[in-house]
């Protein structure tokens, strides 16, 4: 909480207005019971109406000036802790931009997502609450103690009774309610998660008609968290009416005690009226600060977890001095390349070498799972390698800085994604100033251009929300076509002509030749069609390199590409 609260540091000066403003509120309030027995006990016990006008006048300057500095000192809070919120936001997002795969699979993107939203929400309103309270709650209760016994020290001893009394119902209800907030952070990132799965794969869902089941798993999370914020309020809920009934008694007890001494004429009345205040000022400000010890458990329990993303360091980093790409070409080697997903028990890449030169399409096939899609990631360093190096262009890519290294890169992955916009919006996601006639271009040389021309509104058509008013092949063709509006000295397509049809995946390798001259290309796939002209294969098996080299030499010597081919070959015989 404390490490956080370094984000409060630009609104310094609106916090020292708050301070100085909640102070003058308390003074106001601790002056008005007093200025009310004046009145009572001077004025209308003396009959001097004058008195009672100008004492009620000050009486109601001082209600007003509290009641200002109330209002400035709330509206100021309230945009403190809102750009406080902000700030920390931003910081958190921008630093979850920095990360690698690897701490997207550790914190989990549910949890991610309830960190940077209600998490920090969570410590928002504890900064607010404590803006107005933290100066406010002990000066009511120490000021209201000294005013009250300023009035009568006899009388305060009703107090002795009150305060334990109060202060131990506080304490049981903050003791049991800390573990239940802890909890109810861990529901939320629960509910989220379920939400998310459900929300992404409901076409499976309704597929396999899982629908109940789905269902009944989120009513669980869901009855989860309602149980646990019902204690929690059901203890906050109790605590109010057991407090209002300690006050009145209080107020009894000093009504049945002053009354005796108004009787022996050792209290006057509007100091026992006074006092009464008081004693209210008093226990409200214990309730105050009750209230803060609810919210600062879940609040630090939401801290934690927003430290734990901002401290996390990302995997991957840029190099201390990283090397100019400017002069290199592209150039791909891997050398002895060695790489194990975090918690597999086998690599998942085992001393992988082979060169991929500009001007030659390099193919890399294998089985599902061999470890085609882990390879093509390591290249733009969304992992970094165990063992080995590699190199583009003679240069260790971890010796680049990633952006430069990434600029270099039109990468077309697996799975393809779009974003909201529109369909020219998305191409120029892989060249931010690409002009009209680029766009064109790279879209039809992606074959894209049919279908786009087809639509309504061409390349202003919208995509919506997560892609799904294209077909997946659709969308495999944009998202090849924003890799090529970058004009990048690598290409990488990971699998993207799978859902082509065999007569426009060859027309797009055609226009791919064209285009791609003097760069290096990348094409993992397994359709034999789709690499048998490659310049040279890379045939992978179990994280294994068993085949490097051209179709005719392959089919001789591999064995697992034999074994891939013949598999295939009456499916083409037919196309
Ligand atoms: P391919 O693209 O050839 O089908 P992948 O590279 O996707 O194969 O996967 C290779 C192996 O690595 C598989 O055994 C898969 O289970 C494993 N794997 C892939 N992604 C991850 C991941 N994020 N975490 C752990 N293991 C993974
Ligand atoms: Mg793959």
């Amino acid at each position: 909480m404390a490490r956080l609260l370094r984000y409060i540091k630009p609104f310094a000066p609106m916090v020292a207005a708050v301070i100085i403003l909640v102070f003058l509120q308390s003074l106001a309030d601790l002056n008005l019971p007093t200025l009310m027995a004046d009145i009572v006990n001077e004025g209308i016990a003396a009959g001097d109406s004058n008195f009672i006008w100008r004492t009620g006048a000050i009486m109601l300057t001082v209600a007003l000036g509290g009641a200002a500095c109330a209002v400035v000192s709330g509206y100021l809070s309230a945009r403190i802790s809102a750009g406080f919120g902000r700030d920390l936001r931003s910081r958190v997002f921008a630093h979850v931009e920095s990360f690698s795969l690897h701490e997207f699979d550790r914190i989990g993107t549910a949890s991610l997502i309830t960190r940077t939203t209600n998490d920090i929400t969570q410590i928002q309103m504890v900064v607010l609450v404590m803006l107005r309270m933290v100066v406010m709650a002990p000066m009511m209760c120490v000021g209201g103690i000294v005013m009250a016994v300023i009035r009568n020290g006899r009388l305060s001893l009703v107090f002795a009774g009150a305060l334990p009394v109060l202060s131990v119902i506080i304490a049981a209800a903050i003791t049991r309610g800390i573990p239940l907030f802890d909890a109810m952070q861990k529901k939320i990132d629960r509910l989220n998660l379920v939400v998310r799965e459900s929300l992404t794969g409901f076409l499976v869902i309704r597929a396999f008609n899982r629908s109940d089941s789905e269902a009944a798993r989120f009513d669980e999370a869901n009855r989860d968290l309602t149980n646990t914020a019902i204690r929690v309020n059901r203890i906050l809920a109790g605590l109010m009416p057991v407090t209002m009934l300690v006050m009145n008694l209080t107020t009894i007890a000093i009504i049945w005690a002053g009354s005796r001494f108004v009787d022996a004429g050792s209290l006057q009345v509007g100091d026992m009226m006074a006092f009464i205040q008081y004693a209210m000022q008093i226990m409200w400000s214990l309730v105050m600060v009750s209230s803060i010890f609810v919210m600062l458990p879940r609040a630090s329990a939401s801290a934690n977890r927003v430290n734990e993303v901002l401290n996390s360091v990302p995997g991957i980093m840029d190099a201390d001095n990283p090397e100019t790409a400017g002069t290199v070409n592209g150039r791909l080697e891997f050398r002895d390349v060695t790489f194990r997903y975090p918690g597999a028990e086998e690599p998942a890449l085992n001393g992988i070498s082979f060169e991929a030169n500009p001007g030659e399409v390099t193919a890399i096939t294998g089985k599902t799972g061999s470890g085609k899609s882990t390879l093509v990631n390591l290249i733009p360093r969304f992992y970094d390698v165990d063992d080995g190096d590699i190199l583009l262009g003679g240069v260790d890519i971890r010796r680049m800085k990633q952006e430069d290294l990434r600029a270099r890169i039109g990468m077309v992955p697996q799975k393809a994604v779009l974003f909201t916009g529109t369909i020219a919006d998305n191409i120029r996601f892989g060249k931010e100033d690409a002009s009209d006639g680029e766009v064109r271009r790279a879209a039809e040389i992606a074959q894209a251009v049919e279908f786009v021309d087809e639509m309504e509104d061409g390349f202003d058509s919208a995509i919506a929300r997560g892609g799904t008013n294209v077909s997946g092949g659709q969308k495999q063709r944009l998202s090849i076509a924003r890799a090529l509006v970058r004009r990048p000295d690598i290409y990488v397509f990971d699998d993207s002509f799978s859902a082509l049809d065999f007569k426009t995946d060859s027309r797009l390798r055609a226009g791919l030749k064209a285009e791609t001259r003097g760069a290096t290309v990348l094409i993992v796939a397994q359709r034999v069609s789709t690499i048998a002209d490659a310049d040279r294969i890379i045939v992978l098996d179990e994280g294994r390199v068993v085949g490097n080299g051209r179709h005719k030499d392959l089919m001789r010597t591999c064995d697992v590409y034999r074994q891939i081919v013949s598999s295939q070959l009456s499916e083409e015989e037919i196309a």
